[in-house]
């Protein structure tokens, strides 16, 4: 018996993904080894990663001048990594914090960078545009595209005049279209929406490529990467075995923008809903809500003890009869 896991990440996987990799546990394509014991520099290994790119680069529709890298570290690595590639020859950036992730990495950048906080939100929103305080010589501007704990989502790409954008996806890649010729750099961690933890996503336009600080290590120096195909030291197979069978699982749902219609429906009824009930609610302004993320609220805080209480006696009564 399979239950319903509605947490953002490490969030559920198709069942249809679940059985290949069940199959391929002890002979993956007949090498007469398992997926996890693989070696990284084989044949078969290294062709699904360039693969998987290609696959990534379609789905996506990113351009030929972006590199698509998979490195060690989370999106948390990336907190530290962005502001050590794009602070060389000028130490200010840009950040728009709109929450906990956001936050997260306007903290970690400052160990590298000057980093004024252009815009602050709350938990109902992002500031309007004309509150925004961007710098003129920002080497960068930096936002999370939308904010997995508080359902915080922008709904159009920022205008940043020309700066080079930096976007945290972690939580809606291959969620809804977006158009990867407006960024700099897009990353996103693998335990959402492509699979397991243990391995992140990098698309980086070709011009940010070899301005890492010295001080950068090695694992996380996109140029390096670029040049040894992501195969720096030891791959995360698994993770990376992982993303390829999520990416045609989108592939085979119809891709992107279909998701994105059935996505933003699935939301659209979410929210009528929690709007018309007298028990729930959700605080965000609605032209901020996310479409992949949607937090609910008790009306009545008071309630808050018993409803946990109830909904773990309903979770251990679960566990219990999965056991049998
Ligand atoms: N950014 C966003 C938007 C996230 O939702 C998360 C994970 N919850 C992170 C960053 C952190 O990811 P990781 O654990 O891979 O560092």
């Amino acid at each position: 018996m399979r239950a319903y896991n509605f947490a953002a990440g490490p969030s559920m996987l198709p069942e249809s993904v679940l059985q290949i990799i069940k199959n391929d546990t002890f002979n993956w394509r007949d090498t007469g080894v398992s997926v996890m014991e693989i070696g990284h520099r084989t044949k078969i290994f290294q062709d699904l990663l360039s693969n998987l790119q290609d696959k990534i680069r379609t789905l996506m529709d990113i351009p030929p001048n972006y590199e698509i890298l998979f490195a060690h570290g989370g999106a948390q690595g990336q907190f530290s990594a962005i502001p050590m590639h794009l602070t060389r020859d000028n130490k200010s950036a840009d950040y728009l914090v709109t929450g906990t992730w956001s936050k997260k990495a306007a903290a970690c950048a400052r160990a590298y960078a000057n980093v004024n906080i252009a815009a602050e939100g709350d938990i109902y929103g992002i500031p309007e545009k004309s509150a925004w305080n961007l710098s003129d010589d920002a080497s960068y501007v930096y936002y999370c595209h939308n904010e997995t704990i508080h359902g915080i989502e922008f709904k159009t790409i920022p205008e940043v005049n020309g700066k080079p954008l930096v976007a945290d996806i972690t939580s809606c890649i291959l969620s809804y279209d977006i158009d990867v010729s407006k960024f700099g750099i897009l990353f996103a961690s693998a335990q959402k929406n492509l699979g397991i933890a243990g391995v992140t996503l990098i698309i980086i336009r070709e011009d940010l490529l070899g301005k890492a600080l010295d001080i950068t290590p090695n694992i996380w120096n996109y140029k390096l990467l670029a040049e040894n195909k992501s195969s720096i030291n030891t791959v995360p197979v698994f993770p990376i075995y992982v993303m390829d069978l999520m990416v045609d699982w989108v592939i085979s749902q119809g891709g992107v923008t279909k998701l994105g219609v059935i996505n933003h429906r699935k939301a659209e009824k979410l929210y009528n809903y929690i709007d018309s009930s007298d028990f729930y609610t959700n605080n965000v302004k609605k032209e901020y809500r996310s479409t992949i993320n949607i937090p609910f609220l008790l009306r009545d805080e008071s309630l808050l003890p018993k409803f946990l209480e109830e909904a773990n006696k309903k979770i251990s009564k679960m566990s219990k009869s999965s056991n049998h």
